[in-house]
């Protein structure tokens, strides 16, 4: 008989091999999607994520991934995931392990208003310069946008802070 806890952290285990399909290599753990799992009759679990992204088709995937990865347990019968919106998902969520990957990937996470200068601030996942333009940040329909390094000359992809799509 596996105690609450110890199926808490096997499915909190399980998680971490899921990845965002936009950005593979980076778990919805690392990315901070994880609101809350509970477990409900013992073998049903219910998990509260966060999505990063609002209105990207991904979520759908994304979900389909939590489920399935949650299922391979034997003593897991039902999964159901929500996503919620509060609290909202911010870049402060994903961890240093997470920021260390994007990095790799060449993806800067989310963008920080700095309220000083009233303008958006992107590290170059690169060089770490934050002389970079911004002109797309704000596209329409990408989930991430295309900016580029003014210091190292490098394209790289930002993620979208999500309160900004709201
Ligand atoms: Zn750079």
């Amino acid at each position: 008989m596996t105690s609450n806890n110890e199926l808490l952290m096997k499915v909190e285990k399980c998680l971490e091999q899921v990845n965002d399909p936009e950005i593979p290599s980076v778990s919805v753990i690392d990315l901070g999607m994880i609101e809350e799992i509970s477990i409900h009759h013992s073998n049903h679990i219910q998990i509260k994520a966060l999505p990063t992204f609002l209105g990207c088709p991904a979520l759908e995937i994304i979900r389909n991934s939590i489920k399935n990865a949650v299922l391979q347990m034997d003593e897991i019968q039902t999964v159901e995931v929500e996503f919620i919106y509060h609290p909202p998902w911010t870049s402060d969520r994903i961890s240093e392990l997470g920021k260390e990957r994007l990095k790799e990937f060449g993806i800067a996470p989310p963008p920080e208003f700095n309220e000083q200068n009233n303008e958006w601030k992107v590290e170059c996942p690169y060089c770490g310069s934050y002389y970079t333009t911004m002109e797309n940040l704000f596209g329409p329909t990408a989930c991430r946008s295309i900016l580029y390094c003014k210091a190292c000359k490098n394209p790289f992809e930002a993620m979208k802070p999500v309160s900004n799509l709201m």
